[in-house]
């Protein structure tokens, strides 16, 4: 069967198209600057083979249906295109990031549904809406399509009561459903499930630390197959150091900063999302660049360097404590996948804990499943890339198969 993947933003919508007979990725595509002035669409045809083609259009895209159509249009088309026409997509799986409490698995998208995601607006108020435009388009494109939403909360519905709740008065959740909800719940499933193949044990039986680390980071701490505790939280400013979002802050810091420097609670807000994390620290919110910087001397860059780690490792020693037994940690997305320093600072001193990597083997950008840990490791240590798209092709096509 071919599958759709759609992960709609509000003025982008990333496609891919996968044969899951192979997973095989056909097509993968991204459709920009909808409703401005010149907006963009490029894709990939067989990214991962040797007749990989790209194609690159620019035209005015007036909103997502435009956006929708124009890919559609591209994937049939006669000379480039890679299927002959819609109807050879079997089923569409929409990324959906906030599935509150309604939500514990991916989902076949009807009416009840749609309503559901329009309830969890409120908590998720920039990425919901966008990711209900790409669902309302695809499903008036192709009403005959089963369309699954895959949530990137779901995944941690699954903690505790003890690991989601916020220690503030009852009632701002049980009336405003403020508690923590945790996200990258596909990643973090996916990577788990991949490290329990390469650990030969069922997921169910396996406990594990799963590392995103990302533009956005976090980690999960997965017992027996099931996430119990996750860093991300209400929104996903919580925990990590991030590219721009701060983490862990002190709350009393809002207060302060509006008290001292009068600043509103929107510019605060903006200011911990976008002008903090490495970006707040540094300056850069990239690590290749933090990278340079650090070899030519640049002492804040180091600094932010050692802040995101040294939180890694905090999280890490919180999750051991949280799991008791730990059979694996694994590290995926842009920086664990890539970062050889960033794993070995997250990791030192860990090594009284049972945590040794072998610096030859973590000492690589890493494009396949690889145990880095040493021979005399009593926790394995592993890197995993994470396949977002994948994931969700897998999750639909397991729920659409029934
Ligand atoms: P993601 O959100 O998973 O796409 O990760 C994006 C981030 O990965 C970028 O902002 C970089 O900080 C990081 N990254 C990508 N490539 C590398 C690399 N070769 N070395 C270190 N960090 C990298």
């Amino acid at each position: 069967m071919k599958i759709l993947v759609i992960n709609s933003g509000s003025s982008s919508i990333k496609f891919q198209l996968l044969d899951m007979e192979e997973e095989r990725v056909l097509a993968s595509g991204l459709v920009e600057r909808i409703g401005e002035a010149s907006g963009l669409l490029a894709t990939k045809f067989n990214p991962d083979t040797e007749q990989q083609q790209v194609v690159k259009l620019e035209q005015q895209i007036a909103d997502h249906r435009q956006g929708m159509l124009a890919a559609i249009a591209l994937l049939t088309d006669a000379d480039q295109g890679i299927i002959k026409d819609a109807s050879e997509i079997g089923a569409i799986g929409h990324r959906v990031v906030h599935g509150g409490e309604d939500f514990h698995q991916p989902t076949v998208i009807s009416k009840e549904v749609l309503e559901a995601i329009t309830a969890n607006i409120p908590l998720a108020p920039l990425h919901n809406p966008a990711n209900l435009d790409g669902i309302t388009v695809a499903m008036d494109l192709f009403p005959a399509v089963p369309q699954v939403a895959v949530f990137d909360t779901a995944f941690h519905q699954s903690m505790p009561p003890h690991a989601y709740m916020y220690a503030l008065p009852h009632a701002y959740y049980t009336e405003d459903r403020v508690r923590r909800y945790g996200f990258h719940g596909t990643s973090h499933k996916f990577v788990a499930t991949e490290t329990a193949k390469m650990l030969g044990k069922p997921l169910g039986e396996c406990n594990l630390i799963t590392i995103h680390l990302g533009n956005g980071c976090s980690m999960t701490a997965v017992e027996n197959g099931v996430s119990v505790d996750t860093s991300l939280g209400m929104t996903p400013l919580e925990g990590l150091v991030m590219g721009t979002r701060s983490g862990d802050v002190d709350p009393a810091i809002h207060t302060f900063l509006h008290r001292n420097k009068g600043m509103s609670l929107d510019d605060i807000d903006e200011v911990l999302n976008k002008e903090s994390g490495l970006k707040g620290l540094c300056g850069m919110n990239d690590m290749r660049d933090i990278h340079d910087a650090i070899a030519q001397g640049d002492e804040r860059a180091k600094l932010a360097l050692e802040v995101q780690t040294y939180r890694n490792k905090k999280y890490i020693g919180a999750y051991m404590a949280v799991l008791g037994r730990v059979d694996g940690l694994v590290f995926t997305a842009g920086i664990g996948e890539n970062d050889p320093d960033v794993r070995a600072l997250s990791l030192k001193g860990l090594e009284a804990f049972g945590v040794k990597i072998d610096a030859r083997l973590n000492d690589q950008r890493v494009k396949e499943p690889l145990q880095i840990s040493s021979a005399d490791s009593t926790i394995p240590v592993l890197v995993i890339p994470t396949n977002e798209e994948l994931a969700i092709a897998r999750e639909t096509l397991a729920i659409v198969q029934g």
